[in-house]
């Protein structure tokens, strides 16, 4: 899949500014890539721009990204096509309207201009039916998913005469510059993830009027039993538009040949024709399969199937104790009925629309977000048995299945194909799997909540491997014997997981007893071993690398800024929100942050503005939506860098380690020159003004004075230097002293029942 083609696309286009175009646009321009965003006349171009950076979540990464995008108008600047070496097509799903515009395309498009459609459902022949021989030489499919720049799914179809050049350039730029995962399918209606995703959905909502159930028992069988998002089926239908569905189905329908399986789960269903017409279209109106009543205090409802009527959600509970499909209950039953027919059409597609089943599995797991893809599903429940069962109902077993036998369909890093061999996984170069170090043999070390793993070259790999890569003692007794191991056997070390968190920070549970206890002992020996494990790890004679994505909060990130260096997933949550549970960093984490504020260039002089930066960052116990605003508040050194596939992260990471440790030598200890207690006051009052608006609460400003005299040095002044350790102090004073109040209590136990912060 991976290609030696480097493609630098200087310059993008994309046609269509709807849904779709505006959120590739905004995805090319996440990526440093120019774009002009076309749309039928520039203003209809600007105003999908307009709306395009008020959008949740957002589609930029970064203001900065946002003026990467132009406005233009296919009736006026079509010659503008000229300067751009990769056209993407998102207008209407109409072949006659697209054709239509490639005929222009063609005339203004520069000779090794790469064009793409964004097509959900029509065939690449049938788009390039009437198009000359050199239009298809550079022309493709690459569909990308709602919304653009959260969805990591792009499914890319090349025609028999697409130059591979091309194909391998956009495979190449979708998956290093968009951080997309590209599943390459066959020219078949639907691709790969609508597919069976469509036959899926279809089949969950038609089984769910047939069998009497509620939206809401649908919803939970479907979802957490088989790793799908707890939207379910009818939550997923709010999310993508109810009328969507019709539209999808019908073109499948008239595109797929009378055989396919397809036809027998796409029953009408009136009660979905009616919703549509009264305008229930799901979250994008007012209300579909759920909705949220704004007369009854925000209350979220639920439409009854039988009545229309809607009514309070009720809970389902679902026991998944034996595994949901062998189970003899209503969900049960039901279950069997949705899932049974999709995983046997999933086997039905190998070699039909995909060429194996892996490409099938990534798809769903990136496009429609399945924790495991169907062929996972099938191995959990053991082939022989799957075929029993859906020989019991009477679907067809497909090749795969057959070949199967009673072997699974992955095995020791390898999948089965229909003839009934074993092929290797594809891997392609510059991707790197912890679960691969962790099959090639045990871990190095290894606790409770923590392990130390051999990725060669002389990189190890410290991970963390508690619920959400929480904090505790055990992680900090392992990070010590790692950083010895290494230092004494390797060269470099990477904090990562496979997983999508980084890590939660500390774990709360365990502070929470600690406070309820009055065991200030046990708290103080805490914040002493972290502080301890902390600088060992910066001061560490090999280089450490953190690999963040997901979250890296509080604890999280002090030990992301205690490493060397930091790659980081351009999707990174990225924050120290101590404050949020009445507390401050107490782990390195004020010092380290206003270390790097004050080594931050183009600052104003003087003390305060890096004390300002950071201040405002803890107090504010601000989170980063993207790694670009990671870099804004200060989280990430210039030096560092931000990897946009989720799949590089780790090989990344490891390059990073390897270049460090080619002439290592552990930092400098920083020395602080801070300007005491009239700078805290100064920050003091910031956040009085602060509690005037309405905006900090009592125990706000009592929170923010402590940060105030951390950050301004205590008792100090501007001409004495304080050392690493001094701060360190501080934390540790400062700390002790806040979680003693019942108002941080209060604000744990909250966080913990609630996972939102208290506003005491
Ligand atoms: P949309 O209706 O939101 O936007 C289409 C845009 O194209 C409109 O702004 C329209 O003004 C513009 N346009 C420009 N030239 C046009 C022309 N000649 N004729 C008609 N319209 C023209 O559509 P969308 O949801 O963004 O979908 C765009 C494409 O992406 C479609 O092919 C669709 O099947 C595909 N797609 C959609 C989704 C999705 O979830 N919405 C997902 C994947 C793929």
């Amino acid at each position: 899949m991976d290609s030696p083609v480097k493609a630098e696309f200087r310059r993008c286009a994309v046609l269509g500014a709807g849904t779709m175009g505006a959120g590739i646009a905004a995805q090319i321009a996440n990526a440093g890539v120019p774009v002009l965003l076309y749309d039928i006349s520039r203003a209809v171009a600007e105003a999908a721009l307009a709306r395009l950076a008020r959008t949740e979540p957002p589609a930029f990464m970064e203001p900065a990204a946002q003026k990467l995008v132009t406005p233009r108008g296919i009736d006026s600047d079509l010659a503008e096509l000229g300067t751009c070496d990769w056209i993407v097509e998102a207008i209407v799903e109409k072949f006659e309207a697209k054709r239509a515009l490639y005929a222009s395309v063609a005339v203004h498009a520069g000779p090794a201009a790469i064009v793409s459609s964004n097509t959900s459902t029509i065939p690449l022949r049938d788009l390039v039916a009437t198009a000359t021989a050199a239009f298809r030489r550079r022309f493709l499919v690459s569909h990308f998913f709602n919304p653009p720049r959260y969805m990591r799914l792009v499914e890319i179809v090349a025609g028999p005469e697409t130059d591979a050049a091309a194909t391998a350039a956009v495979v190449d730029f979708a998956d290093r510059r968009l951080g997309k995962g590209v599943v390459m399918c066959k020219d078949r209606p639907g691709f790969i993830a609508n597919r069976l995703g469509c036959f899926w959905s279809q089949c969950a909502v038609a089984a769910a009027f047939a069998q009497g159930l509620t939206v809401e028992e649908a919803d939970a069988a479907m979802g957490q039993p088989f790793g799908i998002p707890k939207t379910g089926v009818f939550g997923l239908m709010d999310l993508v538009g109810i009328d969507l569905m019709p539209q999808v189905n019908a073109n499948l329908a008239r595109l797929l040949g009378p055989a396919d399986l397809f036809h027998q789960v796409n029953i009408a269903l009136p009660f979905i024709d009616r919703m549509i017409a009264a305008g229930l279209t799901g979250r994008k109106a007012k209300g579909g399969f759920y909705r949220i009543n704004r007369e009854h205090g925000k209350r979220k409802e639920a439409i009854d199937l039988t009545t229309g009527e809607y009514r309070p959600v009720r809970n389902v509970v679902v026991d998944n104790g034996k595994g949901l499909l062998s189970q003899d209950s209503r969900l049960g039953h039901y279950a069997r009925a949705v899932m049974l027919p999709t995983l046997a059409y999933a086997a039905l597609l190998v070699g039909d629309a995909a060429d194996d089943i892996q490409s099938i599995d990534e798809a769903m797991r990136l496009g429609y977000n399945w924790a495991l893809g169907p062929f996972e599903l099938i191995d959990r429940i053991g082939t022989a048995t799957f075929r029993t069962l859906i020989n019991g109902v009477e679907l067809p077993v497909a090749p795969l299945l057959a070949a199967a036998g009673d072997r699974p369909l992955y095995a020791d890093g390898k999948q089965l194909d229909p003839a009934g061999d074993y092929r290797p996984l594809p891997q392609p170069p510059g991707t790197l799997r912890l679960a691969e170090a962790k099959r090639a043999g045990a871990a190095l070390l290894r606790n409770a909540h923590a392990a130390l793993w051999d990725l060669g070259d002389g990189v190890c790999c410290f991970e963390l491997t508690s619920k959400m890569n929480t904090i505790d003692t055990a992680v900090f007794v392992l990070l010590g014997r790692a950083i010895e191991h290494v230092e004494a056997k390797g060269r470099a070390m990477v904090v990562y997981s496979d997983k999508p968190q980084f890590s939660a920070g500390v774990d709360l549970n365990w502070l929470l007893g600690l406070a309820r206890a009055s065991d200030w002992q046990a708290m103080e020996d805490l914040v002493n071993l972290g502080q301890r494990s902390f600088k060992r790890l910066k001061y560490a004679k090999i280089p450490t690398v953190a690999a963040v994505a997901g979250l890296a909060l509080g604890g999280g990130a002090e030990l992301a800024l205690h490493c060397a260096g930091i790659v980081a997933h351009a999707e990174t949550a990225m924050g120290l929100v101590e404050t949020s549970v009445g507390i401050i960093p107490a782990w390195g984490g004020c010092g380290e942050l206003l270390a790097r504020w004050q080594g931050a260039p183009r600052l104003a002089k003087g003390p305060m503005p890096a004390i300002v930066k950071t201040f405002e960052a803890i107090a504010g116990a601000r989170i980063s939506r993207s790694a670009a605003e990671a870099r804004a508040l200060g989280f990430l050194r210039p030096g560092d860098t931000i990897t946009m596939n989720r799949a590089r992260l780790l090989a990344d990471a490891k390059a990073r380690a390897l270049a460090l440790a080619a002439d290592y030598r552990p930092p400098a200890s920083p020395v602080y020159y801070l300007p005491g207690v009239s700078g805290a006051t100064a920050l003091d009052l910031t956040a009085g003004s602060e509690a005037k608006l309405g905006r900090a609460t009592a125990h706000d400003l009592i929170v923010a004075h402590a940060l105030a005299t951390i950050l301004t040095g205590g008792a100090t002044d501007i001409m004495k230097p304080l050392s690493e350790a001094d701060l360190l102090a501080l934390e540790r004073q400062q700390v002790l002293n806040l979680a003693r109040r019942p108002e941080t209590l209060a604000r744990i136990e909250h966080m913990l029942a609630t996972r939102k912060p208290l506003r005491n």
